[in-house]
């Protein structure tokens, strides 16, 4: 005779016994999670989705660049994905906070944890926390509204920003360093933001890169984007003759991307546009080696090694620092240097990557080199902060193909069929205040609306004070 565990393991995602599942967090890794189980043949499955923000979609609406709209449609992909009636959100929870990992256990058979990499690398060099200097994780969100960073100050009054890093979001924050105030406002950039750019005095903004143009993380559209400015002339500083002859070494077939970007860069070597009163500069083979602050430990200056590169043992191309060094003047820095995973109460950590140790979505715990039955990782807290969105959409698609594995093996978290007491009771037995779809729909529409009336593509609320009252407000009397 098989055990109740047997019985429930030939049932678990059925009609009888759907599946359910936990995922923490609501950005594109938990929402790809969210598709490839929802596309499994025959499975029966319930999905509860939660984030500390009262709103889903994570980066997309907290990350993205307020002027990359386009990018930001895929949302279209998620809306309708939670428009199915196996998806449940709870926004405005916070896992460590309002939930534990205990909880969830008694709850679900499989938990993903998709949270993303929510603080910032650290450039570890003296000066680094002078007044002035900021992460560039702090002042995306704060542009696009994200309620944790909305009352963060920067200041903008000095001549000229040092932006540190060549990566996508390196090139954003410049961007909107340069941007007009009429470009900004046709994006759905935070209001406080688009006032605090429209009163900064930046003419020039310094994007430094510590290797060369070839390694340069940032993306083709995005280089090709800057020499857009309508009043910005934007120049990488290079040589042009030395730019050609590493187009020159560049194997045409299999090198495309990396001869289209010297390309886009050679451009921006030669161009001239005198007829633009504000210039960015993209820099290259240049590390930070001090940030220098004023008596008011205000930062003024950026102390630069000059870098030249070498092969590692693996080939891999690097930098290394010279006996040449300059001191670049400085009244804002940005540290663009890479975004870093947060730890999760009562998961594994490691810290030195920022992830949850995993194999292949898997969560495991580096003592017993065991994995963690049901729990689960996807997106850049499983694999670091690489990758587009779209990126997200394989790494889920491994997570949740061993999900299944398990499933048919029996290692899921529940060995009952007892549902526990729902999730909804709990959170409104500790007080907490829980933001539903339907919920964030209202939001969603009434921020449009504030769109439409000030002939942008949206406004968007910016605290959670904000969105509970307008919530409130929408809230039929009671009798
Ligand atoms: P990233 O692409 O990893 O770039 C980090 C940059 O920081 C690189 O230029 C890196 O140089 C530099 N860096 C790292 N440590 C440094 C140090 N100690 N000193 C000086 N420079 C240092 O990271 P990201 O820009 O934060 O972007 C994260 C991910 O999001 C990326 O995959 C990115 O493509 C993606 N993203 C995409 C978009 C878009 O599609 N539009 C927008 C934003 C972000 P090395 O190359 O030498 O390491």
């Amino acid at each position: 005779m098989g055990t109740g565990r047997d019985n429930l393991v030939s049932r678990l995602g059925t009609s009888d016994r759907p599946l359910r599942v936990a995922i923490v967090g609501a950005g594109p890794a938990g929402f790809y999670v969210l598709q490839h189980l929802f596309q499994e043949q025959d499975l029966r499955v319930q999905a509860d989705m939660f984030d500390r923000l009262p709103t889903p979609f994570g980066l997309v609406r907290q990350g993205v660049a307020p002027d990359h709209q386009k990018i930001k449609s895929v949302v279209r992909v998620y809306e309708k994905l939670a428009q199915d009636p196996r998806y449940r959100f709870f926004g405005n929870i916070e896992f460590g906070k309002e939930l534990s990992l205990e909880d969830l256990h008694e709850r679900y058979d499989q938990i993903v944890f998709t949270t993303g990499a929510q603080t910032d690398r650290k450039l570890g060099i003296p000066g680094e926390d002078l007044e002035g200097s900021y992460p560039a994780a702090a002042f995306v969100a704060w542009y696009n509204g994200h309620p944790d960073y909305s009352h963060l100050k920067f200041d903008l009054r000095g001549r000229r920003a040092v932006v540190i890093g060549l990566g996508n979001v390196a090139v954003d924050v410049a961007r909107v360093l340069s941007q007009t105030n009429d470009e900004l406002a046709r994006t759905d950039i935070a209001d406080y933001a688009l006032k605090e750019l429209a009163a900064s005095t930046i003419e020039e903004v310094h994007l430094l890169g510590r290797r060369g143009p070839a390694e340069a993380a940032f993306t083709n559209h995005e280089a090709t984007e800057l020499g857009e400015l309508t009043e910005t002339e934007a120049r990488a500083c290079l040589d042009s003759e030395e730019v050609e002859s590493l187009m020159r070494e560049l194997d045409p077939a299999s090198d495309r991307l990396a001869r289209a970007k010297l390309e886009i860069l050679l451009d921006l070597a030669k161009r001239r546009e005198p007829g633009k009163k504000n210039r960015l500069l993209i820099r290259f083979l240049v590390s930070p080696v001090e940030l220098q602050g004023d008596d008011q430990g205000h930062v003024r200056k950026i102390r630069l090694v000059h870098n030249e590169l070498y092969h590692d043992d693996e080939g891999a191309v690097r930098a290394r620092p010279t006996e040449k060094e300059t001191i670049l003047r400085a009244d804002a820095v940005f540290r663009s240097v890479g975004y870093k995973g947060a730890p999760l109460p009562g998961l594994p950590f490691r810290d030195d990557w920022g992830i949850i140790p995993n194999t292949q979505g898997r969560v495991m715990d580096p003592a017993s080199g065991e994995t963690m039955t049901g729990v689960y990782v996807s997106g850049w807290i499983k694999r670091g902060p690489t990758g587009v969105i779209g990126t997200n959409k394989a790494d889920a698609r491994e997570t949740v193909e061993c999900m299944a594995v398990d499933r048919m093996a029996g290692r899921v978290l529940k060995d009952t069929d007892r549902a526990g007491e729902p999730i909804e009771h709990l959170l409104e037995s500790r007080g907490a205040r829980y933001v539903t779809y339907a919920d964030w729909l209202d939001l969603d529409r009434i921020e449009l609306i504030r769109g439409q009336v000030a002939g942008r593509p949206r406004v968007k609320f910016t605290s959670r004070e904000e969105f509970l009252q307008v919530l409130d407000a929408l809230e039929p009397p009671v009798d």
